[in-house]
C-alpha cells in the first residue's frame, strides 16, 4: 500500500464549518457545533426541525429540496416548502392514530418521496424512526420489528403482501400499517398511507423536544454477526451538520446525491438529515444501479457532491471498457462535479485514482460506523488524499490506536488499556466518547453496549495503524485479521494488491487454518470481464500479489468467485466466505444479498 500522496494543486474552501466559526481546529468544540443549530422556539433540539422548520422560518421554502428522479427518468421536484406541508401532514397522521412520542415508526421503502415525509414527520413529531432494508426477507424484517417495538410501519402493497403479512400475527405490538403509492387491493388491516395524508391538516409545530429523546434506530449491517439495534438522539443533528460541512464540504447551494441505501445509517444520517440540515438540493434516485444511469443522472443534474461507496465505486470500475475502447465517462459532462467521497468499507487506492481518470476527482474515502453515527475519520476537503488511507479525525473527534491484548482485541488485564503512541503499530481503533451523535445504547442489549467501552474509550472492534503525520490506516476487523506464520495480516491490504491487476474486479480475503502456519492467506477473487477463471491467472495473481506483498503476505491459494458474498450494504461479508470454506455454520445471513 503506497504512502503516495494525490496533492489538490487548488485545494477547496477550508471546510465552510470551521471558516464560518470562525476557529482553528483546535478550538472546535461540540458545544459551538450545537450554538449553530436553530434550535427549537421553546427551547430543545430536534432533528426535523434543523432539516425543515430552519429554512422555512429563514425565509428558504422556496428552494427546491428533493429532485426525484423515477424509474422511468421523470423529475419531480419538492420545495422545502412543500417537505414542511408533508411532514407536517404525517406528523399530523401519527397523533391521530394515537401513536405517541418515542413509540416506533418503522419504514420498509425504497428511495421515494413518501419515505422523505415518513422519516422527518415522525422527526417532527416526536416519535423514533427505525429505517428497514426493503430488500429484507420476511424474517429479518419480522425480527426487526419485533425487537425494535414496532408500532407502526410504513410500507407498499407489494412489499407487505410478500413479507409481513404472513408473519404479521406474530407482531402483536404492531398496531398500523401504513400503505404507500397505488394500492391494487387494500389488504385487510392496513390502511392507506395517501388517504390518511390527503386528510390531514398541513401546519404543525415540533413539540417541545429534549436533545436527549430518542430519535433513530439503526440495525448495523450485520457484517461480523447478528445486527445490533443502535440507540441515536436528537442531539445527533450537530454532528450530522458539521462533519457533511468538514467532511463532504456541503454548502447550501450544493446539488448533493447520496447513493446509500435510505436502509441503513448511511442513507438517513447523509442521505436524508445532513444535507437537509444545509439547504442543498438532494437528488433521490429511485432507481437501480446501473453504470450509465448513473452518469447520466451526474450529469444532467449537475451533481456537485456525491457520496457512495466502495462497492459502487467498483462496479463502475468493472462496467468500464477496457483501455482504448474509449470510455463512458468520456459522453458525459461531469464538470459540475467537484467533491466525491466513499464510505462503508475500505476504499482501496485503485479506486481512489481511478476517480482520477474517470471523474477527474479522487474519491475521499471516509470512516465511520452505524455506533458513530456520523463520519469520524475522514480524507477532508480542505487536505491531500493518501490514497488507501481513511484520513485524518474530524476537528472534535479524539482518535487513538490501542495496543492488542490476548484475544487481539485492546482490552488488557484488569479492562485497561493503553494508548500506541509509535507510529505504523497496528492495534484496535478507539474513539474518546462525548460527540453527539455518539450511540446511547444497543436497544434491549445492554451487556453488549457495556462491551464496548473500556477505560473512558470506546473500541470498535476495528483494527487501524496510523502514519507518522497522524492518517490512519484501515487494516480489517478485528475478526477478519490473519496470523499467519508469525505475521498479523490485514485483508484490505492483500485485496487491494489484487485488485491492480488488471483482472481482479473485486476480491475478499481471509486465513484458512493450516498445520504449520497457523493460518494461510486465501482470497477469493471476482473478474472483469474479459477475464475467465484458470489455473494460468491463478498462477499469475499470486506472483502478482507476491511481487507487491511480499511471501508473507501473499495469498497462497485463489478461488474464482463472481458472487462474493455481500451484505446489503454491499460489504464482501468475509466470516461467510471463511464458515463456506471451513464447512462451518454460516451464522445470521439476515443481511446477505441475493435470493435465499
Ligand atoms: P456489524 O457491526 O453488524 O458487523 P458493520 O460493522 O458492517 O456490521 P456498519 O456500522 O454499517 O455495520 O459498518 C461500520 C464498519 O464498516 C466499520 O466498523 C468498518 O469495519 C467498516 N467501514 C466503514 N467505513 C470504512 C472505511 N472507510 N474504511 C474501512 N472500513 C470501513
Ligand atoms: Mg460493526
Amino acid at each position: 500500500m503506497g504512502q503516495d500522496i494525490i496533492h489538490k494543486p487548488s485545494r477547496p474552501r477550508v471546510p465552510p464549518n470551521l471558516r464560518d466559526y470562525g476557529l482553528a481546529r483546535a478550538e472546535f468544540t461540540w458545544e459551538r457545533a450545537r450554538s449553530r443549530m436553530a434550535g427549537l422556539p421553546g427551547g430543545g433540539l430536534n432533528i426535523g426541525y434543523e432539516a425543515v422548520d430552519r429554512h422555512i422560518a429563514a425565509g428558504r421554502g422556496g428552494r427546491p429540496a428533493l429532485r426525484c428522479i423515477g424509474r422511468d427518468d421523470s423529475v419531480t421536484t419538492y420545495t422545502y416548502g412543500d417537505l414542511a406541508r408533508l411532514t407536517s401532514r404525517f406528523a399530523h397522521v401519527l397523533h391521530r392514530l394515537g401513536v405517541t412520542r418515542q413509540e416506533r415508526v418503522f419504514t420498509l421503502l425504497g428511495r421515494c418521496p413518501e419515505l422523505y415525509a415518513t422519516v422527518l414527520g415522525t422527526l417532527r413529531a416526536g416519535s423514533v424512526l427505525c429505517p428497514l432494508f426493503s430488500a429484507f426477507g420476511p424474517e429479518p424484517v419480522r425480527s426487526r420489528l419485533e425487537l425494535g417495538n414496532a408500532r407502526v410501519l410504513v410500507t407498499t402493497e407489494a412489499l407487505y403482501r410478500r413479507k409481513v403479512a404472513e408473519l404479521r400475527p406474530r407482531l402483536p405490538e404492531l398496531e398500523h400499517v401504513l400503505l404507500v403509492g397505488p394500492v391494487t387491493e387494500q389488504p385487510a388491516d392496513t390502511l392507506s398511507w395517501t388517504a390518511l395524508m390527503d386528510a390531514a391538516p398541513q401546519h404543525f409545530t415540533v413539540p417541545a423536544t429534549d436533545p436527549e429523546d430518542m430519535a433513530l434506530l439503526h440495525f448495523t449491517s450485520g457484517t461480523t454477526g447478528a445486527p445490533k439495534g443502535a440507540v441515536h438522539v436528537h442531539d445527533a443533528v450537530v454532528a450530522h451538520h458539521a462533519t457533511a460541512g468538514f467532511a463532504l464540504d456541503l454548502h447550501p447551494e450544493d446539488v448533493y446525491w447520496c447513493t446509500a441505501d435510505p436502509g441503513w445509517v448511511t442513507g438517513m444520517s447523509y442521505g436524508v438529515v445532513a444535507p437537509l440540515t444545509h439547504g442543498v438540493t438532494l437528488v433521490v434516485d429511485e432507481g437501480e444501479f446501473d453504470a450509465r444511469r448513473w452518469y447520466r443522472i451526474l450529469s444532467e443534474q449537475k451533481v456537485s457532491v456525491w457520496y457512495t461507496a466502495p462497492t459502487a465505486v467498483r462496479m463502475l470500475m468493472r462496467g468500464a471498457p477496457r483501455e482504448g475502447a474509449g470510455t463512458l465517462q468520456d459522453t458525459f459532462d461531469l464538470s459540475a462535479l467537484r467533491f466525491v467521497a466513499s464510505v462503508g468499507e475500505p476504499l482501496n487506492p485503485e479506486a481512489v485514482r481511478w476517480g482520477q481518470d474517470a471523474l477527474g476527482l479522487p474519491v475521499h474515502d471516509n470512516w465511520w460506523q452505524t455506533e458513530t453515527g456520523s463520519i469520524m475519520i475522514a480524507n477532508f476537503a480542505a487536505c491531500d488524499i493518501r490514497p488507501g488511507s481513511m484520513g485524518r479525525p474530524l476537528p472534535g473527534v479524539e482518535a487513538a490506536v490501542l495496543e492488542r491484548g490476548e484475544n487481539g482485541r485492546a482490552r488488557l488485564a484488569g479492562g485497561r488499556v493503553r494508548v500506541v503512541e509509535e507510529p505504523e503499530v497496528t492495534g484496535e481503533l478507539a474513539l474518546r466518547p462525548g460527540w453527539p451523535s455518539m450511540f446511547r445504547g444497543y436497544l434491549h442489549e445492554r451487556e453488549r453496549y457495556e462491551a464496548c467501552f473500556a477505560d473512558g474509550w470506546y473500541l470498535t472492534g476495528d483494527l487501524a495503524r496510523k502514519d507518522r503525520d497522524g492518517w490512519f490506516w484501515f487494516v480489517g476487523r478485528a475478526d477478519d485479521v490473519i496470523k499467519s506464520a508469525g505475521h498479523l495480516v490485514g485483508p484490505f491490504e492483500v485485496e487491494s494488491a489484487l485488485m491492480e491487476h488488471p483482472a481482479v474486479a473485486e476480491a475478499g480475503v481471509i486465513g484458512r487454518p493450516d498445520p504449520l502456519a497457523g493460518s494461510i492467506v486465501k482470497a477469493f477473487v471476482s473478474l472483469r470481464p474479459g477475464y475467465g477463471p484458470d489455473p494460468v491467472l491463478e498462477r499469475e495473481l499470486i506472483a502478482f500479489a507476491r511481487r507487491r506483498l511480499g511471501p508473507a503476505v501473499a495469498p497462497r491459494e485463489i478461488a474464482f468467485d463472481q458472487n462474493l458474498p455481500k451484505t446489503r450494504s454491499g460489504k464482501v461479508m468475509r466470516r461467510v466466505l471463511r464458515a463456506r470454506e471451513l464447512g462451518l455454520p454460516q451464522g445470521d445471513l439476515s443481511t446477505l444479498e441475493g435470493p435465499g
